[in-house]
């Protein structure tokens, strides 16, 4: 495990949109000490970017949220906006993040209620296209259950989290549990604690920074990247000083959001 995260400079991407970009995003990690990471498990990771993992022999670690995998179940954040419109949805997003982990069930529960609309659907992986990614050298990792802020869960919502990925991954013969990314990078003293003792090895954060020079393999620091990432911008990233330049809240949104 050390030997495919330590020294490594971390990217990170979610939904993958487009894959003309990404080839010259490969281009630029070849000879670099690069280490892919993709968060939520998208569907998209399957058609656009696993075929260039193959042709580039790259490293890389898919975190998956495990109750979603072989469900219609769509990203939770995907269902606000879908419920109450673009513009209002984005903000409403970041404003539950800080919510207690169950008020922001019973408002989705509400919405849901509440709307007209048929409840969203979206496709997610299978068993089967994660089995097959793990053989073919993917490292098939634990983004916890439901996509909870652990930072807003009580103790009981925490080891639930990890009680279902790890069945899901015992169940499946898939590796990666003990490897985990805190989704949306939110951590705490209380979740890194349950973290340790439900068995977990290595933690990610999603911090936009290089590794330190301390390994603290609990706060892993990775750098955000999309596929609409340009060239010039990547290899500005990858040097650590876009890190440096802009406050860490304002880099993640502007990354997100493709400026
Ligand atoms: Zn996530």
């Amino acid at each position: 495990m050390n030997n495919l995260i330590q020294n490594k400079k971390i990217v990170t991407y979610h939904k993958i949109n487009a894959q003309h970009n990404l080839s010259a995003h490969f281009d630029i990690y070849q000879g670099k000490d690069v280490l892919i990471t993709v968060d939520d498990g998208d569907v998209s990771f399957y058609h656009h970017m696993f075929q260039l993992l193959k042709q580039y022999k790259m490293p890389a670690i898919l975190f998956v949220i495990t109750g979603l995998i072989d469900t219609k179940i769509p990203f939770w954040w995907d269902e606000i906006v879908y419920l109450i419109g673009e513009e209002e949805g984005e903000k409403k997003v970041w404003e539950v993040k800080a919510w207690p982990n169950q008020k922001r069930l019973d408002y989705l529960q509400q919405l849901r209620e509440k709307s007209i609309k048929p409840p969203l659907e979206q496709v997610q992986l299978t068993t089967a296209q994660l089995q097959e990614m793990q053989a073919a050298g993917v490292t098939i990792a634990n983004h916890s259950h439901t996509h909870p802020m652990f930072d807003q869960c009580t103790e009981e919502e925490l080891r639930e989290e990890f009680r279902k990925s790890r069945q899901f991954f015992e169940e499946r013969q898939l590796n990666g549990y003990n490897l985990f990314a805190y989704p949306n990078g939110n951590s705490s003293p209380l979740a890194e604690k349950v973290a340790k003792e439900e068995g977990i090895q290595a933690a990610f954060l999603f911090d936009h920074k290089l590794p330190g020079n301390s390994f603290n393999p609990y706060r892993i620091s990775r750098l955000s990247v999309t596929d609409t990432t340009g060239a010039g911008k990547l290899h500005f990233i990858l040097s650590g000083w876009h890190t440096k330049l802009l406050p860490v809240r304002k880099k993640i949104f502007n990354i997100l959001h493709g400026r």
